[in-house]
């Protein structure tokens, strides 16, 4: 039986952050009323101009150095020709033969290997206009067309096709907006489409070199969508060429609810764009000089601050890999180590309780009240023993809830560890006395035992004993 290979390329399209509109003043923010964010250029009507804004250039370039790509010291806008109602030019402007940005690369991690995918090139274009159904388009008996979106400034990253997995391109897109987001030049929300992904699948018998025909996947809207779009791609292609089919090109939509692609249009119905030189805006011309500064400007990118954590902090590279993604996540581990200088435990806290309780909350660590200052303060607190490091989850849960001082919400709640062993021997010996059956067992050499009379000592203390302290005493009263 044959044995395929996945052939993988994606095209990631990144919405800059800047103030106004690539070619105009219009405003970027999201979420304005519908066509409210709009004027005569943006619109394309006759008679105007186009101005480019140069800190489009400047976002361009910057993530462009940081996805090692080598930046064009001339590149030139093209007419991208379509006659659709979410465009009232009929052309977008783009850039076709000479992009800003040729021959970069990501490194990614999947199964503890890293694996280096190239970047064939990226361009700057202007986005285009929103189309808003009543439902879903095919039974809405309307269209309406939100212009706010275009012209908004976005970047296309064009990856070269060296996946071979659907983990594989799901660790690209990841790492891709890691990489985007310390830039600063955008916040890559997938959910607000700042950072949308089209992926091109093939399969092809393992050992073969020629490429199968591909498919394009459009409206992945998550990570996750995007992982499993692939992967049923990879599997719908595999089957139909077993059975003894042929693969068409086509353009294939990701029907989320459903869980499967289905087909938009084949090749045949595609268009031919007709690119050709944009006459109202001049080439971009940029300056070494401006690049150099802009690559000097450039923050500490994830790969190199995880690097310098495994260095630094004798982190394990799992624990930097996770701490470095996010780059609020990053600085907010760096401020708390300047309080609490213990990387492995700030680390634990960090990746464990505190990421469980924003991913259950549905919160970035942005949208939390809580402090690096605070939350050094509560480990400082299970340091100095003063509470449990169970009791520490409970305190962490208020604090991200209410912003409040840990040590606020310790007295307030009455949750100070008991370490009195006066206090302690008095409820132990109760225990044991309640539980003859665990005791025998344990002085019958059932060691483990004692695990059952910590636990119902946590118990009668509602977790507030100190539980160093508990086994102590435990094992000697048992003697
Ligand atoms: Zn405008």
């Amino acid at each position: 039986m044959t044995k395929w290979e996945a052939v993988i390329g994606l095209e990631v399209h990144v919405e800059l952050k800047t103030n106004t509109k690539i070619f105009c003043n219009c405003s970027t923010e999201f979420g304005g009323d519908p066509n409210t964010h709009v004027c005569p250029v943006c619109l394309g009507l006759p008679g105007t101009l186009p101005v480019l804004n140069k800190k489009v250039v400047e976002y361009a370039v910057k993530a462009g150095l940081a996805l090692n790509c080598e930046i064009a010291s001339y590149s030139k806008f093209d007419r991208k020709n379509y006659y659709y109602p979410d465009l009232p030019k009929n052309y977008q402007v783009s850039q076709f033969d000479l992009p800003i940005a040729k021959g970069g690369y990501l490194d990614i991690e999947v199964g503890g290997e890293t694996k280096r995918i190239g970047i064939h090139h990226m361009h700057m274009e202007e986005d285009a206009g929103k189309l808003v159904h009543q439902g879903t388009i095919m039974a809405s008996p309307y269209t309406l067309v939100d212009y706010n979106r275009g012209g908004m400034p976005l970047v296309e990253i064009v990856s070269e096709p060296d996946m071979r997995s659907a983990e594989e391109a799901r660790a690209y897109v990841e790492k891709l907006r890691s990489v985007i987001q310390y830039t600063g030049v955008s916040d890559c929300k997938m959910q607000e489409g700042s950072l949308r992904c089209d992926a091109n699948v093939s399969v092809r018998p393992v050992g073969t070199t020629k490429l199968g025909t591909k498919t394009e996947i459009k409206n992945m809207n998550s990570f996750k969508a995007l992982q499993r779009a692939v992967e049923y791609e990879i599997e719908r292609q595999i089957e139909v060429l077993e059975d003894g089919g042929k693969i068409v090109q086509e353009t294939r939509t990701w029907d989320e609810a459903k869980g499967i692609t289905i087909s938009m249009r084949s090749k045949e119905e595609a268009q031919d764009y007709r690119y050709f030189p944009d006459p109202d805006l001049v080439p971009v011309v940029i300056d070494e000089q401006w690049v150099k500064e802009l690559r000097d400007g450039l923050p500490e990118l994830p790969d190199s601050r995880k690097a310098r954590y495994v260095e630094q902090y004798s982190l394990p590279a799992y624990d930097a890999s996770v701490l470095t993604a996010i780059k609020e996540m990053s600085d907010f581990f760096e401020e708390v180590l300047d309080y609490f200088p213990q990387p492995k435990v700030v680390s634990n806290w960090i990746m464990g309780d505190l990421s469980g309780l924003l991913n259950a909350n549905q919160q970035e660590l942005t949208d939390s009240p809580i402090t690096a200052k605070q939350f050094a303060e509560l480990l400082k607190l299970i340091d100095q023993g003063t509470i449990s490091g169970k009791i520490a989850k409970t305190v962490l849960e208020e604090m991200v809830a209410t912003g409040k001082e840990p040590a606020t919400i310790v007295k307030e709640k009455g949750l100070v560890q008991i370490s009195d062993e006066g206090e302690l021997t008095k409820i132990i010996e109760e225990i044991i006395a309640n539980n003859p059956k665990s005791v025998e067992d344990y002085r019958n050499g059932k060691t483990a035992a004692i695990g059952f009379l910590v636990g119902q000592t946590m118990k009668a203390t509602k977790g507030k004993a100190n539980p160093g302290l508990v086994n102590k005493l435990l094992k000697e009263k048992l003697q």
